[in-house]
């Protein structure tokens, strides 16, 4: 536990220790780093890594995880969802280049150009108002312009130009904006998670013809050209262009259960640990939680885990899911409630209030992943690790 700290400004006056106690998810950056190295390494020499940060590090902790990745030199730089996101970088001394993944609205553009934030840009209106901006600062005398990188949709239907005539047209359009300066290009895919790769090789090829006209109508080669997600890193490294942009895998999750396991080792690098707070022995016939749709068969003994769906923890594991106790393996049983759920230690003799609980992660022989988790509660394994909100103190190991 004393190689995992609390982030910078977030020390409390109980200490690391007693202040983790509750509820911690405990995150090791030396594995964060690790799984990105390997994945770089199953690309083409040379190719740019975007680590994609959004939703606070898909709940890891954005500003930590990029604060280790500055000292990293094959880290290109980050992606986030929302400028805001990406201000929180720059407000925690965060340096390398910020590309905001989603549509950005025109009130963040004069901080995105102060700091070297670059949008994805989709639409007319976006060029006018980054025309407007750079001016204004311009006519204030200050020598700036706005690098950009410019969506293509593929097949996602989500953002993004379309791959054809319009597509160069809004292109050749951007070029010639006063105060644009067109860094990169990107589109995503929609299925290169799937074991059958087609669909994801067709798009790739559409891509690839797309960038070839606009190179070859516009004359204009943007510099930094991408399309790889986790899965494609893993799967298609073939497909990698210029840079690739690393999400899911780098926080030791696989993009789906159908992407390859063997050609890239991603280790999980967090664990969600609890202490048990009470323990009592039930007699047989003893409704256990809301509802009591837990009813004890026998004699059982039973502890309360100080968590609930109130931190993120998903109620749908009520009756399902499980908990490691001593490296075995503890039932929840009844409802998960907002703050607390119940589970099984009749067969764990060894456990005492105080013990250790962990809720996902390794003890002994026993492992439970997000995956699991996700499979367990019905939910998708992105989904569960963003759920996990801010009442849960993040504490990380390699911390900088
Ligand atoms: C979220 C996202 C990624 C990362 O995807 P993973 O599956 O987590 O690797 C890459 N590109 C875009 C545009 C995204 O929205």
């Amino acid at each position: 536990m004393q190689d995992y700290v609390l982030p910078h400004g977030n020390e409390t006056e109980y200490g690391c220790e007693s202040h983790c106690m509750r509820v911690c998810a405990r995150i090791d950056l030396d594995v964060i780093v690790q799984n990105l190295k390997n994945m770089r390494d199953n690309v083409p020499e040379g190719t740019k890594v975007l680590a994609v940060i959004k939703t606070d590090g898909y709940g890891f902790g954005a500003v930590p995880i990029a604060r280790r990745l500055e000292q990293e030199d094959f880290i290109w730089g980050y992606a986030t969802a929302t400028a805001e996101e990406a201000f929180e970088l720059r407000d925690n001394g965060v340096k390398k280049p910020i590309l905001v993944l989603g549509y950005t609205f025109p009130y963040a553009y004069d901080r995105m150009i102060e700091e070297g934030i670059r949008p994805a840009v989709f639409r007319y209106d976006m060029l006018d108002e980054i025309r407007n901006r750079v001016e204004h600062l311009r006519a204030q005398g200050r020598d700036v312009s706005m690098k950009i990188h410019i969506a293509v949709d593929t097949g996602m239907s989500r953002i993004g130009v379309t791959p054809d005539d319009d597509g160069i047209r809004f292109i050749k359009a951007a070029n010639e904006t006063n105060g644009i300066e067109i860094e990169g290009i990107f589109t995503h895919f929609a299925r290169a998670d799937e074991a059958d790769l087609t669909n994801a090789h067709e798009t790739k090829d559409l891509y690839k013809a797309f960038l070839a006209r606009v190179h070859d109508e516009l004359g204009l080669n943007i510099p930094i050209k991408h399309c790889a997600n986790s899965a494609s890193i893993i799967d298609m490294p073939e497909s990698s262009m210029d840079m690739v942009r690393a999400g899911v895998s780098l926080y030791g999750m696989w993009p789906s259960e159908e992407t390859s396991h063997n050609k890239v080792i991603i280790k999980p690098s967090m664990e969600l640990v609890s202490h048990i707070v009470y323990i009592k022995d039930l007699p047989k016939g003893t409704p256990v939680s809301y509802g009591g749709t837990f009813v004890t068969d026998r004699t059982m003994r039973v502890a309360t885990i100080p968590v609930g769906y109130g931190d993120g923890y998903p109620r749908s594991l009520s009756n399902k899911g499980f908990v490691i106790i001593n490296g075995q393996k503890a039932r929840i049983l009844g409802r998960v409630c907002m703050d607390q759920f119940m589970v099984d230690v009749t067969d764990i003799v060894t456990a005492r209030e105080g013990d250790k609980v962990t809720l996902i992660g390794r003890d002994g022989d026993m492992e439970i992943t997000i995956e699991e988790l996700g499979d367990m509660s019905g939910r998708f394994n992105y989904e569960l690790a963003c759920d996990l909100n801010k009442r849960i103190p993040r504490v990380y190991k390699g911390l900088v």
